[in-house]
């Protein structure tokens, strides 16, 4: 008797974790590698939109994550010296009905601390980075760090922007610095004088904008992310710390609104936008990719982690079509039906254009990775 596809996921971020989640509930055999000895609720926050929701449903999270998460409203755009508003897109019951799931807003550490849950713990391994990756053809083997040397079938890699399993196929290639950061502070509601928040708000002006929202369905703790042009990125450095001077700076002259959030987030940190061009291919041979391996974006559309999660299922469903053995005919039918999708969020992404004006978002929130019709 044959035995089962090995399956190895390299990278245990939102992406990694989906897929490993996924494809262990579809009876497959999957591993899960992560360079980091465990994970931090790190200050962030993260939209959840029902695309994604629909994900975690079959991961058996959605309930909980419901529960967790703020459910904002309206999404408000409003311009920045004025608040005057720009566009306000129904959120709340609206996207249950319309879209079918919930539009959350949540801390990051949350919502990956529940996905982590949702995977047996005997098929992740710690401490794990990666090195070098050799595919012989009949088998992969993978090195990692610590000097253990392990085998599998077909290799995923959901190891994010500096992907080794990227840099395998394609050669070594910095990602391109956009020329903007986005500073990030979380902080209790508490700390906010004399101003109440919408949910979910982007303040808007030409060159530069602050997003805020609520990152626990008690409403007790808020969270802001800019996107501010800055000198090039130290590429050395994944983030640095900011400071509520920074911010002032950045922000001089906006709505009295803004002002009380940079007085009340006294903690900020800064982190660069990067961004690739499409890729030329997303797999070879038993290696393929997901995520910001694959398609880094500027997080202006707040869908980058969502297209990793959708990614993850994508090819969870393909792997199933074809059956894991057959992995050369599913990293096809994946690209296929995942480029159009991930490459138009991207560019989306990069102009920052998303619901600054009224528009209708059914075909980013209606989407479900399980139901589309396959091309
Ligand atoms: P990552 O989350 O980067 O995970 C990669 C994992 O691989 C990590 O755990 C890492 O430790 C591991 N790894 C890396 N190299 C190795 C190795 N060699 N060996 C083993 N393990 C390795 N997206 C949204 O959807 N909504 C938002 O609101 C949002 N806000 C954002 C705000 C900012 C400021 C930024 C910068 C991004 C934001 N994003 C948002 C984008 C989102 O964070 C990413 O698109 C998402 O994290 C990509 O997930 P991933 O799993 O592909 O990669």
């Amino acid at each position: 008797m044959q035995s089962k596809t090995r399956i190895a996921i390299i990278g245990a971020g939102l992406g990694g974790a989906a897929a490993a989640s996924l494809m262990h509930q579809a009876g497959l055999d999957v591993r899960l590698y992560e360079r980091a000895s465990h994970f931090e609720r790190i200050g962030a926050g993260i939209h959840v939109g029902p695309n994604v929701m629909k994900v975690m449903r079959r991961m058996g999270i959605e309930d909980a994550l419901n529960r967790q998460g703020a459910h904002p409203d309206y999404w408000y755009s409003r311009d920045g010296m004025t608040a005057e508003i720009m566009s306000q897109i129904p959120l709340g019951d609206f996207a249950v009905k319309h879209y079918g799931a919930s539009y959350l807003t949540v801390h990051r550490g949350d919502l990956h601390a529940l996905m982590m849950q949702s995977i047996p713990s005997e098929i992740v391994s710690w401490s794990k980075q990666l090195e070098q990756v050799e595919d012989r053809g009949d088998a992969v083997v993978l090195r990692f760090a610590d000097g253990s040397v392990e085998e599998a079938d077909i290799v995923i890699g959901g190891d994010g922007i500096n992907s080794k399993l990227r840099e395998t196929l394609l050669g070594a290639e910095p990602p391109k610095d956009t020329g903007y950061v986005g500073h990030r502070s979380v902080f209790p509601t508490s700390r906010i004088k004399n101003f109440s928040h919408d949910m979910c708000c982007k303040w808007w002006s030409g060159d530069r904008h602050m997003m805020v929202y609520f990152v626990t369905g008690r409403q007790d703790e808020i969270y802001y992310v800019t996107g501010v042009p800055d000198a090039p990125w130290d590429m050395s450095r994944s983030w640095v710390p900011s400071s509520q001077e920074e911010m002032r700076e950045a922000f001089a002259g906006w709505h009295p609104a803004v002002q009380a959030l940079i007085e009340a987030g006294d903690t900020v940190t800064k982190w660069p936008l990067l961004e690739r061009d499409p890729l030329p291919l997303w797999s070879r041979g038993r290696l393929v990719l997901l995520g910001d391996a694959c398609h880094p974006m500027k997080p202006h559309m707040a869908q980058g982690a969502a297209m990793a999660i959708e990614d993850a299922a994508m090819l969870t469903r393909c792997l199933c079509l074809t059956g894991a053995d057959q992995y050369s005919a599913a990293f096809a039918m994946y690209e296929a039906n995942r480029s159009e999708r991930a490459g138009r969020v991207q560019l989306v992404s990069h102009n920052n254009t998303w619901l600054r004006t009224q528009e209708d978002p059914a075909w980013c929130f209606g989407y479900d990775v399980f139901e589309a019709a396959l091309v």
